[in-house]
Order: structure tokens, then C-alpha cells, then sequence
């Protein structure tokens, strides 16, 4: 695919807001869809629309196929070792919800769970009800003033035997990235199940499951150029398997009576109902985008364009950047001054610059920062130079009328 053609990929883009073209620094917080996701769902709806599993007529049998298929390519995609190990969920807040709960008979009172304090509170909040039901405790991993997990506090912390590590694999307030790997292997070594959440990392760089060896990995459609209203769950086969379902229904069974009923096998044990077909397919046709680019020169152009952000923003001067480094992924997250953060996002929308401003669901990081909020721009495969000269343009003026 050429990178220059690229963009036309994606219609939502063409449009104008008040006589400005839209610049989407919003990536973090969804994607924006290709062309091939939006036609994959609607030729779904037009030609294939059936339930899956259950019929035995074509149409029913032509959607399992496609949603089947799409487990197969995500299988291959993160490099699962097999097909059984990968669930579909709604999104990233399911896939922790599931696991959380799914633990809660292996947990006991005072059993430690250790949480990465700049974790997304979807990775936060399904452990505290989980501690709330068994009475486990949990401890935030520390930063370092720049940011960073500070992985001499985690080691410290490991000595406490920890029962599970939940770790974010990138930022999303900030676009740090955690060296997952090393952390992974120290968590396994304490003797703890790992969850890594990867919504902010999965559209950004190669993830391979079994080289970070974690036992969870987890991510959401909707942030790598697929439909919302679907997530992965992946987990290593002995671990999923270990989990008592988040939901009981239909399809999650083998056989019911009112005397017993049994479960099914996985993947179907942990998909009670009717799944999002649609989003399936359309996740399977992001996969399919993705895998189509040239992964290392879009790296590259990726990263190149978040150092620039990340040092015309330092330019315009009375800009505060948060725990920016040049190997962040994706994001910067930024004040400008004292101002609030929400006048500054107003002011910028009204140019045609739409950036996300807020605690973005990471309020304990906030509170470490001792902010009410920040401002962030995050980027994707379709975001250019111009864009970027365009917000900083944007935010000199807003700069000028505010200071
Ligand atoms: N984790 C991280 C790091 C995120 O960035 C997000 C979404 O912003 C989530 C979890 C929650 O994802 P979702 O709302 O798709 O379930």
C-alpha cells in the first residue's frame, strides 16, 4: 500500500468543520475506520446477515465461517499459539471485567494485586471489585518523576508474592510504553498471573503474545481502525480455561437441564449470547488493513511524527508536556500554562483541531501528576505533517488569546 494514498483511505477525514478541514488528533481515543471496515460490515448486513453457530442454512453457515475466520487471523495476528485462546469481547473494559472476575474463586484474603498507577481505569477498577470481593489487597506500582514504572519500586513490590500484575503496555494518557517483556518475566518469576492491556499499543507496533509471555493481553476494535462494541480477549489456554464465566447464557453451553448444566469448550465458554458479528467481521477487515501497510516504515513515520509534536509543542513556549520521550507511543499529553484544559480543547476545536482534554480515565496518574487534567493529541496511520503544523498553528493562537 502507498502511505500517499493512504489517507483517502478514510473518509470521515474529508470533511471540513466550520470552514476548517478536520484534523483528528483523537486517535487514542478511537480510530478513525477505513473504507474496507465500513463495506465489510455493510456487505455483512446487505448479503450474509445470519446468527452464527446454531442454523444449518447457508447464510447462518456463511457468517460463522466469517466470524470463525476473523479468530484464525487474530490467532496469527498476536501471535497466539492457538485459535481457542483468543475471545471475543465488547472491548478492552469486558476483556478485564471477564478476567477479573473470572478469578475470583482463585483469590483469597490479603492476596496482593500490584497495578500500574498510570493505568486506564478500566484497568483499575475491575481488580478493586475484585479485592472487594475476596478481600485482596492492592498496591499501585510507583513512576518515576519522568513518568516512568519505576521498576526498582516493582521489584521491591514483587517480594510481597504478588497473585496478579496488571500492567498497561502503553499509556493512554501519556503514551509511555512499558518494557512488557521484562516486566512479564519478573511478575512470572514472583509467581504471579499477568494481564497486560494493550488498547493503546495494539494499532502501533507488532505484538507477539508468546514472545511477552503474559497470560492475558488485552484490546479494543474500535482503537486499531475497527468498528467499536468489540474487544479480545486473549489468554494462555490453561489460564482462560481457569476462569469462571463473567456471563452464562446461551452458546457458552454443552448441555442444560434444571438438574445440571454443563459448559462448553473454549472459545464458547466464555461467549454467552448472541456475539457482534458485524464487528467481528469489520475487526477482521482492520486486521487485514493493517497487515496490508509497510509495518516498519509506518513505525518510523509514526514515531518521526510524535518527536516533532512532542518539540514544536516545547516551541511555542508555556507549553507543559507530561512524561514525553521519544520512544512514546502514539500520544502527548500537554497544558498550556495554568490554563484549563477543557478552554484550551474548546479553543482548538473551534479551528477544526479535535484532541481529547480531561483526566482520560487515568485519574490516580492525574492526581501523581497533581493536575486536574491535561490536554492530549495522539496520532495514527493517516495523520500527516500538515496536521500537525495545523494544531501548532492552532495552539499559538490559543496561546495568544489566553496569555
Ligand atoms: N485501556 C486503555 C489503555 C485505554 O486506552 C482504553 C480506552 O481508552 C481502555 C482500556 C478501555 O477501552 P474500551 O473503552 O474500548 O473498553
Amino acid at each position: 500500500m502507498v502511505l500517499s494514498t493512504l489517507r483517502s483511505q478514510f473518509p470521515t477525514l474529508e470533511q471540513s468543520n466550520d470552514g476548517y478541514p478536520l484534523c483528528y488528533l483523537d486517535t487514542a481515543a478511537t480510530s478513525q475506520k477505513p473504507q474496507s471496515v465500513i463495506d465489510a460490515m455493510a456487505h455483512y448486513y446487505r448479503f450474509d446477515n445470519a446468527n452464527v453457530h446454531r442454523a444449518a442454512h447457508q447464510l447462518s453457515a456463511r457468517a460463522t465461517s466469517q466470524y470463525e475466520a476473523v479468530r484464525d487471523k487474530l490467532r496469527q495476528f498476536i501471535n497466539a499459539s492457538q485459535r481457542e485462546e483468543i475471545i471475543f469481547t465488547h472491548g478492552t473494559t469486558e476483556s478485564i471485567n471477564t478476567v477479573a472476575n473470572g478469578l475470583t474463586e482463585q483469590l483469597g484474603k490479603g492476596q496482593l494485586i500490584l497495578i500500574d498507577s498510570a493505568a486506564h481505569h478500566a484497568n483499575i477498577v475491575p481488580w478493586q471489585e475484585l479485592a472487594k470481593r475476596t478481600g485482596a489487597v492492592i498496591k499501585p506500582i510507583p513512576l518515576t518523576k519522568d513518568c516512568r514504572l519505576d521498576i526498582n519500586a516493582f521489584e521491591a513490590l514483587l517480594t510481597e508474592k504478588p497473585s496478579i500484575v496488571a500492567l498497561s503496555h502503553v499509556s493512554n494518557a501519556l503514551g509511555t510504553l512499558n518494557p512488557v517483556k521484562e516486566l512479564v518475566a519478573k511478575a512470572k518469576q514472583a509467581g504471579a498471573i499477568t494481564l497486560v492491556d494493550g488498547a493503546q499499543a495494539i494499532a502501533h507496533m507488532i505484538v507477539d503474545v508468546q514472545s511477552i509471555d503474559c497470560d492475558f493481553y488485552v484490546f479494543s476494535g474500535h482503537k486499531m481502525y475497527g468498528p467499536t462494541g468489540i474487544g479480545v480477549l486473549y489468554g494462555r489456554f490453561k489460564q482462560l480455561d481457569s476462569l469462571s464465566p463473567l456471563m452464562t447464557g446461551g452458546e457458552m453451553i454443552k448441555s442444560v437441564s434444571f438438574e445440571a448444566t454443563e459448559f462448553n469448550q473454549l472459545p464458547n465458554r466464555l461467549e454467552a449470547g448472541t456475539p457482534p458479528i458485524a464487528e467481528v467481521i469489520g475487526l477482521g477487515a482492520a486486521i487485514d488493513f493493517i497487515q496490508a501497510l509497510p509495518t516498519a516504515e509506518i513505525h518510523t513515520k509514526e514515531q518521526e511524527l510524535l518527536t516533532y509534536l512532542q518539540d514544536e509543542l516545547e516551541n511555542i513556549g508555556d507549553v507543559v508536556l507530561y512524561g514525553a520521550h521519544k520512544d512514546n507511543i502514539g500520544a502527548v499529553a500537554f497544558n498550556l500554562a495554568d490554563e484549563h484544559h477543557q478552554d484550551v480543547g474548546i479553543l482548538l476545536d473551534q479551528q477544526g483541531i479535535a484532541v481529547r482534554c480531561g483526566h482520560h480515565c487515568a485519574m490516580p496518574l492525574m492526581q501523581t501528576l497533581g493536575l486536574k487534567g491535561c490536554c492530549r493529541a495522539s496520532i495514527g496511520v493517516y495523520t500527516n505533517k500538515a496536521d500537525i503544523d495545523n494544531f501548532i498553528n492552532a495552539m499559538k493562537s490559543v496561546k495568544e488569546l489566553l496569555l
